[in-house]
Parts: structure tokens; C-alpha cells; sequence
């Protein structure tokens, strides 16, 4: 089956076409999707490769970022000013495929990929959807974890850029933990936001990649730390909820059992950094 990929200038005409041909897909960088087309994977026949400036678009200067959905992990990592993503970022392969890989097309990575996604979860991330959307309700954004939600099987939507508040110094920890380090594919991601006010977690988020297919969020584990100080006894009652709240696949990389191990053990040290 011959596969078509064609070239659009224009994001919300690509978003128009995908919404009316359930065989089309865009095309980031191509690292997961042209080793499918090699392997002749027959779901996919018509791939849009999109050119519109939009896409590479970064606004860091301000309080506020926009990162556009094509931007690469090498373009991240070229920006002192996204320094805060660096550490997912670099995580991403090798040096050939982060001048490839593309932030949307790290979305819709399965595990055990997504590792910026992760981190851009714990950020509070919120995305903007090409398409559909002219008049008052343009500008709409949703917050990133109704991606992950979504089927695998769903169709997905054309990501435009996602935007996100610059992190405080020390507010945000990454850890990636591979079988390989220190580029391998995942056994477990995490990444942990705190906001801390008066030496108090006022707002907690968590969010871990090899547990689910896609990446989640232990929002019973980010309650057990709010409205409390950070300490030994508080990460104790974090890490016991863990496996209250999560139940991990299993896959040829690692059993359910062991990567709740790593994700109890990941997140004590974080945990522990961060005080
Ligand atoms: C050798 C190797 C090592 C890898 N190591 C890692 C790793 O360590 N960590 C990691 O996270 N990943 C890893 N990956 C996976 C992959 O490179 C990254 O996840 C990358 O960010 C995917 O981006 P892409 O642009 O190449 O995606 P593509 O292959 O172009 O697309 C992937 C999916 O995303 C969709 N998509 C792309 N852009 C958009 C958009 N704007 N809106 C909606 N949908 C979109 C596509 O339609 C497709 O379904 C690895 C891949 C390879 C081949």
C-alpha cells in the first residue's frame, strides 16, 4: 500500500484535512511514525508534513512560554531560557533523533516514551488545538492531561503549541530512570512540581511516564503533601500512596511489580532533593 505524504503551509488547513480523512496523520519528525511506514505498517497512507511557521514558534522571554508543536528537543535544548526542560529534553535518544524529534510528536509518544511530556504534566501545561476554533472561543486552551486521557485509539488532535508559567528556581524536579542510562527507554519517568508558601506545599502535582501508556498524574499521592511541611514522615506518606492510587503495567522492559518499586523509590529521592 503506497503511502502519500504531502507538504501544507497552512496549520488550520492541515487540522481541516485530518479532521476529514481518518487515514491522514501529521508528520513531526518522523522518528516514530517513519520507522512504522518502513516496517509497512497499513494504518498509514496519507501523512501531512507541515511547514507553517507557527510550529517553530518560541515565545521564553516573558513569564509566560509558548513552545510551538514542531519545535525539536535540539531546539529546546539550544534555548538557555527553556533551561527547566533540559533535563527531559536531553533524555530524548540519542543526538540524531533530538534534532528530529519534535515536542508534539513527544505527546503522542506511548510509553515507553514521552519523557518531556511528563515533565511538561507536572508543569500545569496547557495546550492550543489547530482548527475548528474562529470567534471568541480561538484562543481556547486546554490543560495537557486531557491529551492523556484520551484512547490510544482516539483520533488525535492537531496540536498547535502548548503554553506554560515559568517555573520557580527549585520548584521542579525530573528524574528518568532507564535500564540503560542514560538514554534508554523509560522503566519510569517522574517529575515533580511544589509550590511551596510559607514553608508549606500550598499546590503539588506529579506526574509519572511507564506507568500507564501514556503519562499520568498521582493526584491522590500530590493531596498527601499539601498543606503540609516537606519532611521525612510527609515523603513517607507520599510514597505509600503510590501503589494505592497506580497499579503499573508490565512490559518486556520491567513487571508492574518492579516499576512501582522505581516509582516509590524515584519519587523518595526527588522527594528528599527537594527539601
Ligand atoms: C532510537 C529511538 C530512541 C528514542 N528514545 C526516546 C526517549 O528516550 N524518550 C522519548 O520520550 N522518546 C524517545 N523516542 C521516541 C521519539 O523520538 C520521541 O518521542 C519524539 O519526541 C517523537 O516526536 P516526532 O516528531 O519524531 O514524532 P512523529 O513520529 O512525527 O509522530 C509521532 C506521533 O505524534 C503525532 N504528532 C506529531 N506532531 C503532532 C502535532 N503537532 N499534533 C498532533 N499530533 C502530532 C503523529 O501524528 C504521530 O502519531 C525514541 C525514538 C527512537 C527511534
Amino acid at each position: 500500500m503506497p503511502v502519500k505524504i504531502e507538504s501544507m503551509a497552512d496549520l488550520d488547513a492541515a487540522a481541516q484535512v485530518l479532521a476529514g480523512d481518518k487515514t491522514a496523520q501529521v508528520l513531526g519528525g518522523g522518528t516514530i511514525l517513519m520507522p512504522r511506514v518502513n516496517a509497512g505498517d497499513v494504518a498509514l497512507r496519507r501523512l501531512l508534513r507541515i511547514s507553517d511557521p507557527v510550529l517553530r514558534k518560541m515565545t521564553v522571554g516573558g513569564p509566560e512560554i509558548t513552545i510551538g508543536a514542531g519545535v525539536s528537543m535540539a531546539d529546546i535544548l539550544a534555548q538557555q531560557g527553556l533551561a527547566f526542560l533540559h533535563p527531559a529534553a536531553v533524555c530524548v535518544g540519542g543526538p540524531a533523533i533530538r534534532n528530529m524529534a519534535t515536542l508534539g510528536g513527544n505527546l503522542f509518544a506511548k510509553a515507553p516514551y514521552g519523557d518531556l511530556a511528563v515533565l511538561l504534566l507536572a508543569l500545569g501545561t496547557e495546550v492550543s488545538l489547530a482548527g475548528g476554533r474562529t470567534g471568541p472561543g480561538a484562543a481556547r486552551r486546554d490543560p495537557i492531561e486531557v491529551l492523556f486521557r484520551q484512547s490510544t485509539d482516539a483520533r488525535a488532535p492537531l496540536v498547535r503549541a502548548v503554553h506554560l508559567a515559568r517555573p520557580k528556581a527549585g520548584q521542579v524536579q525530573f528524574h528518568k530512570m532507564a535500564r540503560t542510562n542514560p538514554r534508554g527507554p523509560a522503566v519510569v519517568t517522574l517529575a515533580v512540581s511544589l509550590e511551596v508558601s510559607a514553608g508549606r506545599i500550598a499546590k503539588a502535582r506529579i506526574a509519572l511516564g511507564g506507568i500507564e501508556t501514556r503519562p499520568c498524574l498521582a493526584v491522590g499521592v500530590a493531596r498527601t503533601l499539601e498543606g503540609a511541611a516537606l519532611s521525612e514522615a510527609a515523603i513517607t506518606r507520599a510514597c505509600a500512596e503510590v501503589l494505592r492510587e497506580l497499579t503499573p503495567r508490565s512490559d518486556a522492559l520491567a513487571s508492574g511489580w518492579y516499576r512501582g518499586e522505581m516509582a516509590q523509590l524515584h519519587l523518595r529521592r526527588i522527594l528528599q532533593q527537594m527539601m
